[in-house]
């Protein structure tokens, strides 16, 4: 998988191969799904929501220049998947899931694998984890309809956040803290599910 789908079109950071590598993806994935945990696309886990293509989990985690020490905020645990390669990464993840049953089943799977480093919220992450702000990255796996200017509010400096931004058409943006400000570039279109309110 990591050959023929992710370095193959064109994800070259050693850091994100290796994690992607690591990752059994198969123990993400609704048991009646596993045949399918390596394939080229997303797949259903339940609550209507999906866990991301394996090109795009390594796309946007490459996209946030990761060296190993950051500490990270993940918007939308889903799967957990991402949540795991990022954890194999980075020093610290913050991660939250408006989705209680979700949230737990991502905790079981990420716990039996041994992940120590990894903070669970349920919650609306729309609003980020302000309590543990600045992050050195954020990755935000559910589309915003507009830019979600309270994450911006959340990247510490030198700071990067990749976002899914709108609500058909939605376009993925990374946006850096830098010296002189927010700067906020446009990927690649994709097609995630939406970012939801709390009720
Ligand atoms: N990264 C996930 C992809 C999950 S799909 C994976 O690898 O499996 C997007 C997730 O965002 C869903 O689980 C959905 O329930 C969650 N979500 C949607 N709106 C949210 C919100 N406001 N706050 C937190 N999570 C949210």
């Amino acid at each position: 998988m990591t050959d023929s789908q992710i370095r193959a079109r064109g994800v070259c950071d050693p850091l994100v191969l290796a994690a992607v590598n690591k990752v059994p993806r198969h123990l993400f994935v609704p048991d009646g799904m596993r045949g399918s945990a390596y394939a080229d696309e997303p797949l259903p886990i339940g609550q209507g929501q999906t866990i991301s293509q394996p090109y795009i989990v390594a796309y946007m985690t490459e996209a946030l220049g990761l060296k190993g020490g950051e500490r990270v905020l993940e918007v939308g645990t889903g799967s957990g998947y991402q949540t795991a390669v990022l954890a194999e990464i980075v020093r610290e993840v913050w991660t939250v899931e408006i989705v209680e049953s979700l949230s737990l089943q991502a905790r079981s799977v990420l716990d039996s694998l041994g992940y120590a480093n990894i903070r669970y919220r349920v919650g609306d992450g729309s609003e980020g984890w302000p309590e543990s702000a600045p992050f050195d990255a954020v990755m935000v796996t559910a589309a915003a309809a507009k830019m979600p200017e309270s994450l911006e509010g959340q990247l510490g400096p030198g700071g990067r956040m990749i976002v899914p931004v709108g609500t058909y058409l939605q376009e993925l943006f990374l946006v850096r803290r830098e010296e002189k400000g927010l700067t906020r570039e446009r990927l690649l279109a994709v097609r995630f599910v939406p970012l939801v309110k709390a009720s």
